[in-house]
């Protein structure tokens, strides 16, 4: 049983009126900011118990899958829908993302960078493991996120 006064409030909230006017068509279809998320499906090796989409490392498949994710990039952001749209992160996810060479990362995120509309100060996030060389991300620091 309701108690009466949760009752009072249920009716009141059920017979509030509908707006009259509709709602700004310009305001709820505008784009709205978004975020990216960009796969690396390579390991060191396949761990037994993982079920993500994820393979050894061979480096010529590697450059193969930068090669295509770049032309995958680029048509994405050739969709009008798609290309308007401003970016405010960025989330690199795998797999071990780290395990692609850092000038092969580099490429991937500057293909983003070219492509999408980022924002100001875009946050861009990548999975690590703990050996990573530091040096790796000065390499792809290289990448200048403001030109988007
Ligand atoms: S994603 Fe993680 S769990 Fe899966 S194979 Fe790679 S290291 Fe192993």
């Amino acid at each position: 049983m309701i108690p009466a006064r949760w009752r009072e409030r249920l009716r009141a909230a059920l017979l509030k009126p509908l707006p009259t006017t509709p709602p700004d068509r310009e305001r709820v279809f505008a784009p709205q900011p978004t975020a990216l998320y960009l796969h690396v499906p390579f390991c060191a090796h396949k761990c037994a118990y993982c079920s993500f989409n994820t393979f050894r490392r061979p480096p010529t498949r590697m450059r193969d899958y930068v090669t295509a994710v770049e032309r995958e990039i680029a048509s994405h952001a050739a969709r009008p829908e798609l290309g308007a749209v401003e970016v405010n992160s960025i989330y690199v996810g795998g797999g071990t993302p780290t395990h692609l060479p850092a000038g092969d990362m580099a490429r991937l995120l500057d293909a983003l960078t070219r492509s999408f509309r980022l924002r100001s100060g875009v946050q861009v996030t990548l999975e690590a493991t703990p050996e990573w060389q530091t040096g790796s991300l000065s390499k792809m620091l290289t990448v200048n996120f403001s030109s988007g």
